[in-house]
């Protein structure tokens, strides 16, 4: 047994509650811990692995982008950069995008945005109606924006302006509405929240809302975007278009990228409005451009549906062994199945002793979110693995 663990109690700042497992290496939908025991991996990174682990193709684009520029600063031009703005732009409704390193960042991005739009176009407007349940990252921003006070409460006070409504209640969104709201930002599918679908219609009432309003609609695709949920965005089955939209976690495959996207009247940033020291490497955009490429050229999506599908179909059929499951949540590979009790945590234990990492999003859903390039025989091993789990701790 490693002594990772108790070397890290002592040392990192205790923000995290960890799965007692030491990863020292991965492939593909695998990775082995320090005592060499292997476990088919459905967290990948909480939705980030895109193609799972050490992809030799990306690992290929990383070594040699690399040896040639690894980062150069911003005040300079870089042709990664400019070919993934491109390439990001012709397969998205918007016309600017802006390169961060983290989910977070991309969501910070977008609230300056608004807020700058808001003073511009909307007599000072600066608020922005937000939904319950939903998650937007850990800068000071972004939880006063994340409908889950426990993560700002400590922080108090917190950035002011942010409003939070029920998750697919127009009407709501519709009441809270004042002179002063800038925006409405949502997840097309809120992820940290359970993995929520909205209900049909509910994207598109909250984007008529805003026309008629002249409100923002910012769409926060850092979980469900790049090709998770079985289209590359996530908001694309609604046909709504957002004016501001945000990416990260896939983007890169593993490598830390984000980035805010804007049509052009939202892309409301000057000289001197926005920077990143880090945000848009040469290295982060070879990565991402490699991770975009291969969704669209290998019909990555097509493989995302059905293997999403079976992976659904599988779950709802332990019902008639485990009542306990009482459903499954989500769209393509971001998945939830729903427990009629709150046994999420023991269910992935008992889980993870056989060889599965799984994710307890909230105490009834076990949240599964594999790499999009999982095989249908891993599918089937992780069900079995689920099965035997659930019987474990139902008993
Ligand atoms: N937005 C959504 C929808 C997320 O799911 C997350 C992370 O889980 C974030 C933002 C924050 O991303 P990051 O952890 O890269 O800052």
């Amino acid at each position: 047994m490693s002594d990772i663990p108790s070397r890290e109690a002592k040392v990192y700042m205790q923000v995290t509650r960890r799965v007692p497992v030491t990863v020292v290496r991965g492939e593909g939908t695998r990775v082995w811990d320090t005592d060499g025991k292997v476990y088919l991996d459905f967290v990948a990174g909480i939705a980030t692995n895109t193609f799972g682990h050490c992809d030799p193709g990306l690992a290929d684009v990383i070594a040699k982008q690399a040896r040639t520029l690894l980062h150069i600063s911003n005040v300079f031009y870089s042709e990664p950069q400019v070919e993934l703005a491109e390439l990001l732009l012709k397969h998205s409704p918007m016309d600017r995008v802006f390169f961060t390193n983290s989910g977070a960042e991309s969501n910070d991005a977008a609230i300056k945005l608004a807020r700058k739009w808001g003073k511009q176009n909307r007599d000072g407007a600066y608020e922005i109606i937000s939904t319950h349940n939903s998650f937007h990252g850990r800068t000071m921003a972004t939880i006063a924006a994340t409908g889950t006070p426990r993560y700002r409460e400590p922080f108090e006070p917190s950035l002011p302006g942010f409003h939070f409504v029920d998750y697919n209640d127009v009407e709501a969104l519709q009441s809270a509405t004042t002179a002063q709201t800038a925006a409405v930002l949502l997840e097309p599918i809120q992820g940290e929240g359970g993995v929520n679908v909205p209900d049909p219609g509910y994207l598109q009432g909250v984007r008529a809302w805003c026309d008629e309003q002249n409100l923002l609609l910012i769409l926060d695709e850092v979980q469900t975007g790049i090709g998770r949920t079985g289209t590359f965005w996530a908001h694309e089955t609604s046909g709504i278009e957002p004016d501001i939209m945000t990416s990260a976690k896939g983007l890169g495959g593993g490598v830390p990228i984000g980035c805010v996207l804007a049509k052009e009247h939202a892309a409301v940033f000057e000289p001197g409005d926005h920077g990143t020291t880090f945000g848009g490497s040469p290295l982060a955009t070879s990565a991402a451009l490699y991770v975009v490429h291969r969704i669209l050229d290998d019909d990555i999506l097509g493989i995302v549906v059905a293997r999403g599908e079976q992976a659904a179909d599988a779950m709802l059929a332990l019902h008639a062994k485990h009542p306990v499951v009482t459903g499954v949540r989500g769209r393509g590979l971001l998945l939830g199945m729903e427990l009629g009790e709150e046994i999420a945590v023991d269910i992935v234990s008992a889980a993870v002793e056989r060889g599965l990492l799984l994710n307890p999003v909230r105490p009834d859903t076990v949240r599964l979110m594999p790499p999009l390039t999982v095989s249908a025989e891993e599918i089937d091993e992780a069900v079995a693995i689920i099965d035997a789990s659930i019987a474990a701790v139902t008993g």
